[in-house]
């Protein structure tokens, strides 16, 4: 995986730095199993001025990745 050292300013302030960072990130959805839990570590960028959160657009397949193998596992439960 090639590193992107680009600095990246924050879209809210317009001022800050993002870092980014892998962070933990626990979230649900809803299914037709109902809520499915999913837990993941995701490269989330923070603002040094404001503090803004955001998600890496990376990201959105990893939350996606984990949504679905936990629903795999929760139909091989029943
Ligand atoms: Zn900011």
């Amino acid at each position: 995986m090639a590193a992107e050292e680009k600095p990246v300013t924050c879209d809210i302030c317009r001022k800050g730095r993002v870092l980014k960072r892998m962070e933990e990130m626990a979230f649900r959805q809803s299914s037709d199993k109902g809520y499915v839990r999913c837990q993941v570590m995701v490269l989330i960028g923070t603002c040094e001025a404001c503090g803004a959160k955001s998600l890496d657009p990376g990201s959105t397949k990893i939350l996606d990745d984990a949504f679905q193998s936990e629903y795999a596992k929760l139909r091989t439960h029943q």
